[in-house]
């Protein structure tokens, strides 16, 4: 039996109305009920406005619910000792690197966040060095950040939440800001996160050759998760996707229209499906 580590129960969220359009207050997240499984790699889908950013800010107490209940481990954070609780257990990794930096030198940014917990130094000399090995920047340990390259820094801030030894981090478009390197370096480092530490991801991503990596897909809509499954059970359904403006991942693109039936995820699979077509002759 799988173990929930966060639950929304038919969660809904309004931000505060505009005065000067105080009767467009509107929900950012309506009735959203969703199970975050401790241990998962789930990839959270949605064009521009859906909520995604909001359901984040739910996870780790920034919000509190309209209507409806977040927990975490089976806490509702409804008081600030039950909110810290809840924040040492899920971690947040932004967009943009530069917004989460705050030390001159890369080793004291990563030791930033355990030294708020109150951690004796000699453990958080011990987290950030594994915390920086972690995210393979243990070298650049000395370096200023302001020097280094987006997915460089960005390894900097994920390492600060991993020196904070959180079982849960949600990454809210981590790679919008970074060059295809870059990318590649910050999912290199979230996959092995998951699979070597066992550390719960939650990744929001506007990439679908991102969210193929993911063990399941929750996908948004106008404030409402509208589809939940396995990557190739979400991209097998291409015409509800493109309705809520998402495309589909390359691969599984160009074998739809060499009109392949299967689903294909990705570019090993998609070689393996048209070797066949053409009768192994490639
Ligand atoms: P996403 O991350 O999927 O782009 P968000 O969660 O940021 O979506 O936004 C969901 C909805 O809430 C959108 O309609 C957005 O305009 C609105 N919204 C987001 N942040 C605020 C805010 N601070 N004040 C008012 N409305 C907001
Ligand atoms: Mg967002």
């Amino acid at each position: 039996m799988k173990e929930k580590l966060i639950e929304f129960n038919n969660v809904s969220f309004a931000y505060e109305a505009d005065e000067e359009a105080p009767s467009e207050k509107k929900e950012a997240l309506s009735g959203v009920s969703l199970d975050i499984f401790k241990g998962e790699f789930l990839a959270v889908l949605g064009h521009n406005g859906s909520g995604k950013s909001t359901l984040a800010k739910l996870c780790n107490a920034i919000f509190e619910p309209t209507q409806g209940t977040v927990s975490v481990k089976g806490i509702i954070p409804d008081t600030e000792e039950k909110a810290d609780e809840v924040r040492r257990t899920v971690g947040m990794v932004f967009q943009n690197p530069d917004n989460q930096i705050v030390a001159t030198i890369v080793e004291d940014d990563v030791a930033f966040g355990p030294e708020n917990l109150g951690i004796e130094p000699k453990e958080i000399r011990r987290r950030v060095d594994e915390a920086l090995k972690a995210v393979n920047m243990y070298d650049l340990r000395h370096r200023e950040p302001h020097k280094l390259s987006g997915g460089q820094k960005q390894r900097v801030a994920i390492a600060g939440v991993i020196a904070m030894q959180t079982e849960c981090i949600i990454f809210d478009e981590p790679t919008a800001m970074l060059d295809p390197k870059g990318r590649e370096e910050v999912m290199q480092t979230i996959i092995r996160l998951n699979k070597e530490l066992g550390i719960t991801i939650v990744l929001i991503t506007h990439f679908m050759d991102e969210a193929v990596q993911a063990d399941r897909i929750a996908v948004m809509n106008k404030g409402r998760i509208i589809m939940q499954g396995t990557p190739r059970e979400v991209f097998s359904q291409e015409e509800k996707l493109s309705e809520c403006g998402l495309d589909l991942p390359q691969s599984t693109e160009l074998c739809r229209r060499l009109g392949i039936k299967d689903t294909v995820l990705n570019v090993r699979e998609c070689v393996e499906k048209i070797t066949s077509m053409l009768g192994g002759a490639v």
